[in-house]
Order: structure tokens, then C-alpha cells, then sequence
């Protein structure tokens, strides 16, 4: 991204009734845009919650429908996963083109076979990776009680905000990062919490949330790298 007054907030693993509302409250208040990638698991038990992210006015794309390593399984697998997540999302908003799509796990970015597929899917599709991290996915661990959750997501977002790839950059946090971690019954103040945090540091740096723009034209030689 050029624009280094803005920052895109990614979100994964969304939604959750517990906490996508009030994540949905903490973007609007802060007047924050972001990107969701949702998973299909989810997402089916909470449809209304899609629709309320769409009429928020945030980007929502497919992480997939099963939470797995999805570029470790066949092609055909790979597209009918992907296929049943965006049947679901795009009931909700029309299939943005071109797609962004991140996979569980981060799977398949240094995969010409997963790049070469997903452009199959849909042209253009490009995987989406970040550059600073709130490394949630373990926040929750390092919790004992519910007293430790603001001082853990602080030092989280601290490390974030210090981060020199802040500015211009896309960032990654979970709505309750799906895991088998201990501390899960934190997951949920861990999630609401990191992003209050996140969206007072980066207003406090006049850092503007932006939803990402859409990926720039294949490079002419990458046709021939991935095709
Ligand atoms: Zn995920």
C-alpha cells in the first residue's frame, strides 16, 4: 500500500456472535474500516452477522469454509471449499472482483499450484499476507484471569504500533483466532479488547483504517511464473 497515513486492519476467523458486534461498534466509533476474512464454519451460524459487516460498510472475503490446511488438500477440494464459503458471503453482498483471499493458516502463498488455482477460480485473485502482526492467537494463553487481558493485548498492540511497517501496512488480528490453545475462555475479551487498543493507538498516530484496495494487475511476467 502507498498511502502510509492509512493502515488496513485485517480480521480472520470472523464471526462470532460474542464479539463481532462489538467489534462492529469499536470500527464505527473509531470511524475505522477493515477487512474481514471469514470462515465459512462460522459464518453459517451467524448469518445476520455477515450482513451487518456488509452494512458497515467493511470488505468481506473468504478464508475458507473448513479451518484446515486447505493448501495441503487436493485443487478440487481447495475450490469447493472456497466456492461454498463465497455461496455463502455473497448471498449477503455481490463477489467482489477482483477476490482477495486468505487461507487458514497463511496456507498456499508460496504455491504456484494454490496461486494458479485460485486464479482459476476467480481471475485476479490474489492472497492476501500482513506485515505487522497483534500475534492474537496466543494472547489468550498468557492469560490466567480475566484481570491479565488489558495488560497482555497492551503489550501486543505496543509491539504493533512500534512496528516500522505500521504505516502503509496491512494488519492482522482474529475474531477469536480458532485454536485448541488454554485460555480460551479469554478468547472473547482478548478479541474486543486488541482492537479498542489498536484503533486508540492508531488514531492517537493519526493513522487512518482503510479497507484494502484491490490488488495490482498480475505483473505481465508473473503470468509466466504461475501460469
Ligand atoms: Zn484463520
Amino acid at each position: 500500500m502507498a498511502d502510509r497515513g492509512t493502515v488496513a486492519i485485517t480480521i480472520d476467523d470472523a464471526p462470532m456472535p460474542d464479539t463481532t458486534p462489538a467489534m462492529l461498534d469499536l470500527l464505527d466509533h473509531f470511524g475505522a474500516k477493515a477487512t474481514f476474512f471469514m470462515s465459512g464454519c462460522r459464518a453459517a451460524d451467524a448469518p445476520d452477522l455477515i450482513a451487518e459487516t456488509v452494512r458497515r460498510g467493511h470488505a468481506v472475503y473468504a478464508h475458507g469454509w473448513d479451518h484446515v490446511r486447505l493448501d495441503r488438500e487436493p485443487t478440487s477440494r481447495l475450490l469447493d471449499d472456497m466456492e461454498r464459503c463465497e455461496a455463502l458471503l455473497s448471498v449477503h453482498r455481490p463477489t467482489p472482483q477482483p477476490y482477495l483471499v486468505r487461507l487458514p493458516y497463511n496456507g498456499g502463498r508460496r504455491s504456484a499450484r494454490i496461486h494458479r488455482a485460485l486464479a482459476r477460480w476467480r481471475p485476479g485473485c490474489a492472497l492476501v499476507h500482513w506485515g505487522p502482526s497483534t500475534e492474537d492467537h496466543m494472547t489468550a494463553t498468557r492469560c490466567t484471569s480475566a484481570d491479565d487481558v488489558e495488560a497482555e493485548c497492551r503489550k501486543d498492540v505496543e509491539r504493533l504500533l512500534a512496528d516500522p511497517r505500521l504505516a502503509g501496512g496491512i494488519l492482522l488480528m482474529h475474531d477469536q483466532p480458532i485454536n485448541e490453545r488454554p485460555g480460551s475462555q479469554f478468547k472473547p475479551a482478548v478479541t474486543v479488547t486488541m482492537l479498542r487498543l489498536l484503533l486508540e493507538g492508531l488514531a492517537q498516530r493519526s493513522l487512518r483504517s482503510v479497507t484494502l484496495p484491490p490488488p495490482p494487475p498480475q505483473a505481465w511476467w508473473q503470468r509466466f511464473i504461475l501460469a
